[in-house]
């Protein structure tokens, strides 16, 4: 896939070209500038329980996108991330995070479990930052699961997180759907993914096709075999998928090479994951790369590093001091890269996918992590709390 510079699209400073270098492709692209309507995600819908607005994210997705295509806020920031690179501090007095924060935005894949295994510590470390009135959110770029979905995995895990608690790469895609007005339309979205992309568009009423639908359909690929498709889709979502295969991208490439003005979204490019404890796995990346590839085209990124998630957060609540709000996360390129260049604080873990002697640079960097540092760094979160029991 190759990789575009988000900086000649969007004005940013050269500063910004440091950091974006190392980045994943992100296209940033202008969405209308509307007032938000009221919701439909909670009206007469099946999952009642999830209150916060689609709509209202993506308006935030909508003037994030602007603020970037103006180069104010990020061209500000990344001259900070700047000057700190190479500087990451191992946290031994947890005050220095603890003292200056009102709002820690935790990964999940690495930071609060690992695969479906909870990290030990973790539900004591959330219950000492709750008691101490921090405000909490759950940010994941994996898109297999709904908002719906990640509150049972949390429940299932034991820990008590609040559905407006969680955001995840499904539902910013989603919110991104509706508040471009796709639904008006009347077009629909081929998914490559699981199920959790297809549950967050039932919530916004845009209708969709593939996911898991299409998991064993094969091509014909005999004399005079092709696949059709649905003329009216608008737009192709990929997200992580288990069951990628042929026929789906054929499918999406179809869509996107023939069908005029069919959008592309990537839920997220991150380039492994961690499906198993056991080792990393290739992750979204090669799903969007493997369309990018067959059309050429580079996608709207709506996950992380993308910096919708913050803006809708800081929307909400009202945030204007992003400095108290902490992104913690186990990946340089997604999760320290959105912190720093949404103007937040930043805490590595070691839980996940990064190691210490990459972090410090004694053994090379993965590739499009170079020059991304935190401010402070963590064996896991229960270093917040020295005394909780691992
Ligand atoms: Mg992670």
């Amino acid at each position: 896939m190759a990789a575009r510079m988000a900086s000649p699209a969007v004005g940013l400073s050269p500063a910004f070209t440091l950091i974006s270098a190392s980045q994943p492709a992100q296209r940033l692209r202008a969405a209308p500038a509307q007032t938000p309507v009221q919701s439909t995600a909670s009206a007469g819908r099946p999952s009642g329980s999830f209150l916060f607005s689609a709509s209202a994210f993506g308006a935030a997705v909508a003037s994030g996108l602007q603020a970037s295509r103006f180069g104010k806020r990020r061209s500000g920031t990344v001259c900070r991330a700047t000057a700190v690179l190479n500087n990451a501090e191992k946290l031994a007095v947890p005050a220095k995070i603890l003292d200056h924060v009102d709002i820690f935005i935790f990964d999940c894949d690495g930071v609060i479990w690992r695969g479906d295994s909870l990290i030990p510590g973790i539900p004591q470390v959330i219950a000492n930052l709750r008691a101490e009135g921090k405000k909490l959110f759950f940010v994941t770029n994996n898109s297999t699961k709904s908002r719906a979905g990640y509150k049972s995995k949390f429940t299932s895990l034991g820990l008590d997180v609040q559905p407006e608690e969680i955001f995840s790469s499904s539902f910013a895609a989603a919110a991104y759907l509706e508040q471009t007005n796709f639904k008006q339309t009347g077009k629909k979205v081929y998914i490559i993914g699981e199920k959790g992309i297809g549950e967050e568009l039932d919530l916004v009423g845009v209708p969709w096709l593939g996911a898991e639908a299409d998991k064993d359909h094969q091509p014909n690929m005999g004399s005079g075999g092709r696949v059709e498709v649905d003329h009216n889709v608008g737009a192709v979502v990929v997200g992580f998928d288990r069951h990628i295969n042929y026929y789906k991208l054929q499918y999406a490439q179809l869509c996107l090479n023939e069908l005029p003005g069919c959008e592309f979204i990537a839920t997220n490019l991150d380039r492994v994951t961690h499906l198993t404890d056991a080792q990393e796995w290739a992750g979204n990346g090669t799903m969007v790369g493997a369309v990018s590839g067959c059309t050429g085209r580079e996608p709207t990124l709506v996950g992380k590093p993308a910096p919708l998630m913050i803006d809708y957060i800081s929307k909400k609540y009202g945030i204007t001091d992003r400095s108290r709000i902490c992104m913690v996360g186990d990946r340089l390129d997604t999760d320290i890269a959105f912190g720093r260049n949404n103007g937040l604080k930043t805490c590595l873990t070691l839980s996940g996918v990064t190691s210490e002697d990459e972090l410090m640079d004694r053994v090379p960097r993965k590739k499009g992590t170079e020059g991304i540092q935190p401010e402070f760094y963590v064996e896991t979160i229960n270093d917040f709390y020295p005394g909780v029991a691992r």
